[in-house]
């Protein structure tokens, strides 16, 4: 019988819809409207449509876009400047710097420039901490899109194998130490290891992050298993027309749906919720530094 198909867009939207809810709470209770500020450096397409979409959707939500558009020759210390800004600025509750930076930044001192308190991509080193401790802090919003679509699919996680495929510091060990948390015993897989498809093979939640397209075939699925697929991979597809392309994931989708119990597509499955969970992110932060109780989203 063929998976579950794990629908992020809806859930997606229904994240969005409870920030929406808490954001209006938040402003009729306590009188303010959180407010995200995106910086981006030089003039990536793709990154442009990433930050569009972000302030899209922070608008949507009801609170506050604040864009910072720099030209690509920006230097690093103008950057840091504009960073230690919107540190001192109150009526910013966080802040995200898009990544790609130009190659003459460093990412490192970008992100270790930013108050942990407003890092709502979850990546500064205090975070980062905090994850693998086991305290509140913000998380990395792609690795918690992931961990509530697992948690929708398969309700309690614990006791659960949980394998990963791939260990970036921006979504597998963030996953990992999620579902870590959420008391499933876990393996992180990576282009090192042994008969991975033996490994992927014992897994009651398999997440695919490589970065390679379909990779993981279905009959590296176990039976039943939710498949949480990560990738994101544009391939040529010459059936749709000349010069044409489609985007995948890591797994290979119609040969895994054969075999799992549920399953996200690509597209639909964890792209949705990434943005979301930035905007989950940015109502934590804003309720975290007045000290208010965060609501439960
Ligand atoms: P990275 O390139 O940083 O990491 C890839 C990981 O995959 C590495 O740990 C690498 O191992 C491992 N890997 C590579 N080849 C193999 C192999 N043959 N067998 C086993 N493991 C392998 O990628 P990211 O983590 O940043 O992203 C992963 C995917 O997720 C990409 O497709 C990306 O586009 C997508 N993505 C999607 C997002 C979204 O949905 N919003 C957000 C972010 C990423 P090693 O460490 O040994 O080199």
């Amino acid at each position: 019988m063929a998976a579950d198909i794990i629908d992020g867009k809806a859930r997606a939207a229904a994240l969005r819809a409870d920030v929406a809810k808490a954001v209006e709470a938040l402003s009729g209770k306590h009188g303010f409207v959180p407010g995200l500020a995106v910086v981006l450096v030089g003039e990536d397409p793709a990154s442009e449509v990433y930050v569009r979409n972000k302030g899209r959707q922070t608008v949507e939500a009801g609170m506050r876009s604040i864009e910072h558009k720099l030209p690509a020759d920006t230097p690093e210390a103008d950057l840091l400047s504009l960073i230690a800004e919107l540190n001192a600025d109150d009526g910013v509750d966080g802040i995200l710097v898009q990544f790609p930076v130009p190659g003459h930044i460093s990412e490192t001192r970008v992100l270790a420039a930013i108050d942990p308190a407003k890092d709502v991509d979850g990546l500064h080193l205090i975070n980062v901490g905090k994850l693998a401790a086991g305290l509140d802090g913000l998380v990395p919003c792609t690795p918690y899109g992931c961990y509530i679509l697992a948690r929708e699919a398969l309700g309690d996680l614990s006791g659960k194998e949980a394998v990963i495929v791939g260990r970036s510091k921006l979504v597998g060990k963030p996953i990992a130490q999620l579902l870590l948390g959420a008391n499933c015993t876990v393996t992180i897989a990576h282009s090192r290891t042994r008969d991975l498809a033996g490994v992927c093979r014992r897994a009651d939640i398999l997440v695919a992050a490589v970065g390679r397209p379909e990779m993981i075939r279905g009959d590296w699925v176990k039976p039943g298993a939710c498949v949480i697929d990560v990738g994101i991979n544009r391939i040529d597809a010459p059936e749709r027309g000349e010069g044409k392309t489609r985007l995948v994931g890591d797994v290979a989708f119609d040969e895994a749906v054969e075999v799992a119990g549920s399953i996200t597509p690509v597209p639909g499955g964890v792209g949705p919720m990434t943005i979301a969970c930035l905007l989950r992110n940015t109502v934590l932060a804003a309720c975290m530094r007045r000290g208010l109780a965060a609501p439960d989203i």
